[in-house]
């Protein structure tokens, strides 16, 4: 019994220096959201989805592009992650990316 009081002190004791570390992970992790690199249009993966950094390019001869309407943009796509109102931000479709706000994809949906 007395074992096992030392064996929990000394986990607990590792919690408590596991603790600052995690918090130094969840800044990394901030950052990152923040750097992420800007999805390059001539990516395969956005070329496929016809993403344009500004929805006012989009290719409306495309019929995959049938569904476009003006006023659709990443900012008010259910897809869009991180802050309102930042130029660029994670998209859900195209993780480890961030996309313009202005921008458009053939995967556009309205927020609910
Ligand atoms: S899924 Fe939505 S937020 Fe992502 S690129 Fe397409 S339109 Fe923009």
């Amino acid at each position: 019994m007395r074992d096992e009081n030392i064996s929990r002190r000394n986990f607990l004791k590792s919690l408590a220096v596991a603790v600052p570390a995690g918090s130094a992970l969840l800044q990394v992790e901030v950052v990152y959201a923040a750097d992420l690199p800007k999805l390059d249009p001539a990516d395969p993966a956005a070329k496929a989805l016809l993403y344009v950094h500004d929805a006012a390019d989009v290719d409306t001869s495309n019929p995959m592009a049938a569904r476009f309407e003006a006023g659709q943009n990443c900012a008010n796509c259910v897809q869009i992650q991180g802050e309102d109102g930042a130029e660029w931000r994670p998209c859900g479709i195209f993780p480890g990316k961030s996309v313009a706000a202005a921008g458009w994809c053939s995967v556009w949906a309205p927020m609910p």
